[in-house]
């Protein structure tokens, strides 16, 4: 039944050269989602069509789902420019959408083509009385209708739709800068992730991996993780950093007191994240956390780790619930695969009392116990990058190697 898909752009509060920018970001992401279908892209000034030369509908929609920057979607069906065969298909349209009660809607009419005798003030009265004769319960309000036909009258056919499909919302990613995600295996960083580039920030992932103290289970969770988030991706890719965290994390177990662990852990993370952030020409890292989430999600606590780094640091969740984040982990696909079993390593040896108010002073005495800067760079120098990609999938499970064998 149906023909094209109008698509809206978000934010369009942007002007002149930003919105020049906004607008090709948008449209270069569109194309590179919809890769592989027979679908045609029509751009117009504020807006897009996309002819659908008979692929579903519901196959486009989810693609552009994956689009930041997009505001919403409308179902486009075309015929001639006649007000009995456009009547028709408004009737077919919004039959469905009555039930008993009297639904309030009007008809806006829109002429593009202007050589078309009626204006578009003569237009709607005569579609919407034929639309009324048909389906009683429908009364014409057209200040404040609960139900809006649009009609567009262009020189190819009248394009008719009623609905709007919300989009994702945003920016278009990449248009924003560069960050580096600190990705655990939890369920908060993921979606930490996707806010971030819905946002606009383009993202490459760092994870901490204390393989063989952790599991290789773990690594293939994060490796699962990257490949979700890279749907919404320029390019469906994202790059992933894996820093070899054991022996500090070793180091971190033997010479500090327990309930210091996560913070001097946290300190020494920020450390690498800095130094990774100038190799990667990186503005920002983003992280999971939630403002009391756990203990070491207090603001003293967060204050504490970032003591050691002058980056911007941004937390998407610093404000959202539980609840609301496993929502949208559940949405992105991702829940799941942070569900699995395995540790990493800040699940891994959970000290029993975390401090949630700890001291600078005590912070960096404590790290005065071991020599941690030759390790920092160590860390940072054997650093394995991988290219994840969201429809090439990298498994690296049951190969008996250890993280740097995988990807040599
Ligand atoms: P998440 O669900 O994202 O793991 P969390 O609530 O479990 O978050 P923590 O484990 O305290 O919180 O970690 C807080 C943040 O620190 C994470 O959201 C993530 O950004 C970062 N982080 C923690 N562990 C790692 C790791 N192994 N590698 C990379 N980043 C990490
Ligand atoms: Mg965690």
């Amino acid at each position: 039944m149906y023909e094209r898909i109008l698509v809206r752009y978000g934010e369009l509060t942007l002007k002149g050269k930003n919105k020049h920018l906004f607008v090709a970001k948008v449209v270069e992401l569109i194309k590179s989602k919809l890769t592989g279908l027979n679908v045609t892209i029509d751009k117009r000034h504020d807006r897009l069509y996309i002819e659908l030369n008979q692929e579903l509908e519901v196959e486009v929609i989810k693609r552009l789902n994956r689009v930041s920057g997009l505001h919403s979607y409308s179902l486009i069906t075309k015929c001639n420019v006649d007000i009995d065969e456009i009547a028709t298909i408004a009737i077919e349209m919004i039959k469905p959408k009555i039930k008993e009660d009297i639904v309030t809607f009007k008809v806006e009419t829109k002429r593009a083509d202007k050589s078309y005798p009626l204006t578009s003030q003569q237009l709607s009265p005569k579609i919407a009385s034929k639309i009324l004769r048909t389906i009683p319960n429908l009364k014409v309000d057209v200040h404040n209708p609960s139900l809006t036909l649009f009609v567009e009258v262009r020189e190819d056919g009248a394009y008719i739709y009623i609905d709007q499909i919300k989009g994702m919302g945003g920016y278009p990613v990449g248009i924003g800068g560069k960050a580096l995600l600190l990705l655990s295996g939890g369920i908060d960083s993921p979606v930490a992730g996707y806010l971030a580039m819905k946002q606009g920030i383009e993202i490459e992932c760092v994870h901490f991996e204390s393989t063989p103290m952790t599991s290789i289970e773990s690594v293939q969770k994060t490796i699962d993780l990257v490949e979700k988030l890279s749907i919404f991706a320029p390019h469906n890719k994202i790059k992933l950093h894996m820093v070899p965290f054991e022996p500090i994390h070793s180091s971190i177990m033997t010479s500090i007191p327990e309930s210091y662990l996560v913070t001097i852990m946290r300190r020494m993370m920020y450390r690498i994240a800095t130094d990774l952030l100038k190799k990667t020409k990186s503005l920002a890292i983003v992280n999971g956390e939630s403002i009391g989430q756990v203990a070491s999600q207090t603001l003293e606590s967060m204050a504490c780790a970032t003591e050691v780094t002058n980056a911007l640091i941004i937390r998407p969740l610093a404000t959202y619930d539980k609840s609301d984040i496993m929502s949208i982990a559940r949405t992105i696909e991702t829940l799941d695969i942070s569900n699995r079993p395995f540790e990493d390593c800040c699940t891994v040896y959970l000290p029993n009392n975390p401090t949630i108010r700890p001291s600078l002073k005590l912070a960096n005495n404590f790290e005065k116990m071991f020599d941690y800067q030759p390790m920092i760079k160590q860390a940072v120098d054997k650093t394995v990058t991988i290219q994840v990609s969201a429809y090439d999938h990298t498994d690296i499970l049951g190969k008996g190697l250890t993280v740097e064998e995988c990807f040599e």
